[in-house]
């Protein structure tokens, strides 16, 4: 293959992936607004926004390293050249991919973690009467949640928000998991806590309490703590320990 060629195919090449790069993020968007409910929006995002803008500008930066290579001479296309220009690509490469890591994993999750509030506390609208409905507190909510909700509220540290239409008596749960879900690290203040590990201590009996121990571990800074949880008695476990 002659210069001009090559330089033809690797501007195409640039082009492809510009084009793919785009459209994983214009596809993204387009399902974020074509998801209507406030609960299937929060998970969407919750599991996949990062991951898929990461996908995203990982190829928008390899069409970028083809774009860089397109401009072969006669004089550029020696030996040295090629692994002069091969070796800056890559590390030019690398350097972009880390940078657009580090916005995404660190810096991003502020912003997500802003709509995600607001979807999650957005009043759901009855289908009953088509008007909103009373997010129950803690206490109130306990009467909707079975046994096994209830304990699955403590442990793997799941939460269940219950929403309640007053006048019709409709209820809606919807479940939301907190080891997909990074907190505000307390150290380095990024939102990148996560629960890793969950431990059983004391298993809770009829009539007394239990405790769990979960395992917190910062993304970021590595700074680990743990936080001692009560477990309401009368609630079954099975198992010891549940890693998530
Ligand atoms: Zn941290």
């Amino acid at each position: 293959m002659n210069y001009p060629d090559w330089n033809h195919l690797a501007q195409k090449i640039a082009f492809g992936c510009w084009a793919v790069g785009i459209l994983v993020v214009l596809g993204h968007l387009l399902k974020l607004s074509l998801t209507k409910e406030s609960k299937d929006k929060y998970d969407y995002i919750n599991r996949h926004e990062i991951k898929l803008l990461l996908v995203g500008a990982v190829i928008i930066v390899i069409g970028f390293a083809f774009y860089f290579n397109s401009w072969v001479t006669e004089e550029t296309g020696t030996t040295l050249w090629i692994i002069v220009r091969l070796f800056t690509t890559i590390s030019m490469g690398l350097l972009a991919g880390l940078i657009m890591q580090n916005l995404l994993k660190f810096y991003y999750p502020f912003y997500i973690e802003k709509r995600l509030k607001v979807l999650r506390y957005k009043p759901r609208i009855s289908p009953k009467t088509g008007k909103p409905m009373k997010l129950l507190s803690e206490e109130e909510e306990d009467v909707y949640l079975d046994e096994g909700m209830q304990a699955e509220e403590n442990l793997f540290s799941m939460d269940y928000d219950v929403w309640k239409d007053e006048e019709s008596g409709y209820v809606k749960i919807e479940k939301y998991a907190g080891h997909l879900h990074a907190v505000q690290c307390p150290e380095c203040n990024y939102q990148t806590f996560k629960v890793v590990k969950e431990e059983i201590l004391k298993t809770p009996t009829e009539n007394e309490e239990g405790e769990l121990l979960k395992h917190y571990l910062c993304g970021y800074c590595g700074y680990k703590a743990k936080k001692a949880v009560t477990l309401k008695a009368s609630t079954k476990f099975e198992g010891a320990t549940a890693t998530v």
